[in-house]
């Protein structure tokens, strides 16, 4: 169901006045750019594999080549993918406010940067990036790896991963807590894609709203912390994003 346009009006005007606006964004923020999201992920080929199989560190050794052939086609999806409306609307937004915006994202994909929001927070790493499974005592560069599914290093053995947090992980040094403190000092949080079902990300709603801040959720269906909220809009990023930060 829409919310009455009076709710959306009275949102922008928030956004407009706010000192500070902390956008927190899942998959849902790149799926009109036709990056699917977790759930879509895992249908058509790999619709018979679990989540936690594919993406955890226990998944990945017990298989290597299967989790990084899914890693590898979703790499391909991200590169062949441009950003949004949504993404320009905040990177828009952040050239126009500067100092005033910050997103938090739980994407892997590079298109808030691509679309200009270089200062992005990432809090599950970045899939453009792959890194060792084990540490390496030799420092060995990823880029030299001897290709293969996956790449190995010629000297060590060590394999190459990708560079996301997988289940069971933790968030990149830093990055959590970044995420919380612009959770904790914003007037206005927009949560934008999620389902809230990832923790912790998905408790930075909930601290901002504690710390004073007004939370309105933006998703074409419910999420698991729709409770959080003041408000839930019921449409995509690309749709409501340029509307209400334009
Ligand atoms: P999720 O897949 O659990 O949920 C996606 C949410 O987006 C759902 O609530 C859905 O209703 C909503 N949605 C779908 N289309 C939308 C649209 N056009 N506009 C706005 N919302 C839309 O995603 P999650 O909550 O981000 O958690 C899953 C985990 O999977 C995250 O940790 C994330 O790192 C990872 N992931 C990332 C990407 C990416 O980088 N693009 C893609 C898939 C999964």
């Amino acid at each position: 169901m829409h919310e009455p346009d009076a709710a959306i009006g009275a949102l922008r005007e928030r956004l407009a006045q706010a000192a500070s606006v902390c956008v927190l964004t899942g998959a849902g923020m790149s799926a009109e750019s036709g990056i699917p999201t977790f759930r879509d992920a895992l249908t058509g080929l790999w619709s018979r594999f679990d989540p936690a199989q594919l993406a955890s560190e226990a998944g990945f050794r017990a298989d290597p080549a299967l989790v990084w052939d899914w890693y590898a086609e979703r790499r391909a999806g991200v590169l062949a993918a441009e950003p949004n409306p949504g993404h320009r609307a905040l990177a828009d937004f952040a050239r126009r406010r500067p100092g005033v915006l910050t997103v938090v994202t739980q994407n892997v994909d590079d298109l808030h940067q691509r679309a200009g929001n270089r200062r992005a927070i990432r809090l599950h790493g970045d899939i453009l990036r792959d890194r060792w499974l084990e540490s390496c005592p030799r420092d060995c560069d990823p880029a030299q790896a001897t290709p293969g599914r996956p790449p190995r290093c010629a000297d060590c053995g060590n394999l190459l991963r990708p560079g996301v947090v997988w289940f069971g992980e933790m968030l990149p040094a830093g990055a959590l807590e970044a995420a919380e403190v612009a959770a904790r000092g914003c007037d206005v949080m927009l949560v934008v894609g999620t389902s809230g079902a990832v923790w912790p990300a998905a408790g930075l709603a909930a601290l901002a709203r504690r710390a004073g801040a007004y939370v309105a959720i933006l998703n074409p269906a419910d999420s698991e912390i729709d409770a959080d909220a003041h408000l839930c809009l019921r449409g995509t990023a690309a749709t409501l994003l340029p509307g209400l930060l334009g």
